[in-house]
């Protein structure tokens, strides 16, 4: 007999980014939270864009707030 283990994810509340809130590879505004198993990375429009196929695999999560640029 098998036993399901049906771990429900986590709801993560979508914190809006602020101006607080920086890029890791550049400082640059960050507009991109990339949520992973080991933690939380904030990417600008520009990085969030350019580690998006690397990091996809992992993400738990990918909130992207970049179109708020275009406002
Ligand atoms: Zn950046």
């Amino acid at each position: 007999m098998t036993q399901l283990t049906s771990e429900s994810p986590e709801i993560v509340t979508a914190q809006p980014l602020t101006v607080a809130d920086r890029c890791d590879s550049c400082g640059a505004q960050a507009y991109v939270r990339v949520t992973l198993a080991t933690g939380e990375l904030l990417f600008c429009a520009h990085h969030g864009t350019k580690f998006r196929e690397k990091l996809s695999g992992q993400a738990l999560a990918w909130h992207d707030e970049s179109s708020r640029l275009h406002d």
